[in-house]
C-alpha cells in the first residue's frame, strides 16, 4: 500500500537535511499515467471531506504552501484546490510586509488569516518567510530570527489546540529545474508575466536558502504541526503527493455530518 504521509514526513525533532532529498524521484508512485489516476481519485475525495468539514462547522484545516521562487506553490494551489467548493476555502499570498502589517509583530497578519471552523485555509507563503527570507538578507538581527522557531512552534500548537489542522510543504525543485522553469518563464508568451528580474537576484542566494530551510523544517515539524517534504521536479508528481497526504489527513480527523438541528420526523 502506497503511503506517501509516512515517506515525505519530516520527522519530529531530528536535523533536516535537503541532501537527502531526490528532487525529481517519485516515491510510491510508478508512473505519470499512475499519478494522474491517483490524483484524479484524490481531488474528488477532497471534495466530499471539504464539505464534510463545512458541514461539521467546528474544525479548520491550514494548508501552508513553502518552497523557493518557481517551486511550484501557484500551480499546486491550481490543480490540487481545483475541485473544492470557492464557498469553504481560503487564500491567502503572504507578499512583503506593508502599512499596518510593518508596524505589528510578523504573526500578526498571518493570525488575522487563520481559517474559520468548517474552512480550509491555504498559505501561498507564511510566517515561515520570517526565518527564511529573513534570516537569508539579514532584514532583522539573528537575535530575533532565532527566537522565532519556538515562537512559530508555540503559535501552531495554540492553533492546533483550538481545533485546526495544520499540514505544511515544502516543495523542493532542485537548482537545474529552477533554472528551466524560469528559461521557461522567459520563452513561453504565456509564462512571460511571472518572470521577476528579482527572482534570478535571489538565485545567488540558493544555497542561504536551503541553509534556512534545512532549519524551518527540522526546527518546527511537530506532531501537531507536521512538515511533508515533495521531491517537485515532477508536477505531476507534485500534484499526486499534495493531494494524497490532504486526503489522508482529512481522512483521520473523522469528519462526519452533524446531527440535524431540526426535529425531522
Ligand atoms: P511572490 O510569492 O512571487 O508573489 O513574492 C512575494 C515576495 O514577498 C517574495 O519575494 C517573498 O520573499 C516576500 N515576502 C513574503 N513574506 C515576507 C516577509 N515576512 N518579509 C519579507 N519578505 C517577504
Ligand atoms: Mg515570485
Amino acid at each position: 500500500m502506497p503511503n506517501l504521509l509516512r515517506d515525505l514526513h519530516a520527522e519530529p525533532d531530528r536535523p533536516f537535511r535537503i541532501s537527502r532529498v531526490n528532487t525529481s524521484a517519485t516515491p510510491d508512485c510508478k508512473n505519470k499515467d499512475e499519478a494522474l489516476q491517483r490524483l484524479e481519485k484524490n481531488l474528488d475525495r477532497l471534495s466530499v471531506l471539504q464539505y464534510l468539514l463545512y458541514a461539521e462547522g467546528k474544525r479548520s484545516v491550514l494548508v501552508v504552501l513553502q518552497g523557493i521562487d518557481a517551486g511550484g506553490k501557484d500551480g499546486t494551489i491550481r490543480n490540487v484546490m481545483s475541485r473544492m467548493n470557492p464557498q469553504g476555502v481560503h487564500v491567502t499570498a503572504f507578499k512583503v510586509p506593508e502599512g499596518a502589517e510593518k508596524r505589528h509583530d510578523y504573526l500578526w497578519r498571518v493570525h488575522n488569516a487563520v481559517p474559520g471552523h468548517g474552512e480550509i485555509g491555504i498559505f501561498n507563503r507564511s510566517h515561515y518567510e520570517d526565518v527564511l527570507v529573513v534570516r537569508v538578507h539579514n532584514l532583522v538581527p539573528k537575535t530575533v530570527w532565532k527566537k522565532r522557531y519556538q515562537q512559530i512552534n508555540d503559535f501552531e500548537q495554540m492553533l492546533a489546540d483550538s481545533g485546526t489542522t495544520i499540514i505544511k510543504f515544502f516543495l523542493l525543485i532542485s537548482k537545474d529545474e529552477q533554472k528551466r522553469r524560469f528559461e521557461e518563464r522567459l520563452e513561453d508568451k504565456t509564462k512571460n508575466w511571472k518572470f521577476s528580474p528579482g527572482d534570478v537576484e535571489e538565485r545567488k542566494y540558493w544555497d542561504d536558502y536551503m541553509a534556512a530551510f534545512e532549519d524551518a523544517i527540522g526546527k518546527c515539524s511537530k506532531p501537531w504541526a507536521p512538515w511533508y517534504v515533495i521531491p517537485a521536479d515532477r508536477k505531476w508528481y507534485r500534484n499526486l503527493a499534495v493531494s494524497e497526504i490532504l486526503v489522508k489527513t482529512m481522512e483521520n480527523m473523522k469528519l462526519a455530518y452533524p446531527q440535524p438541528s431540526a426535529d425531522l420526523s
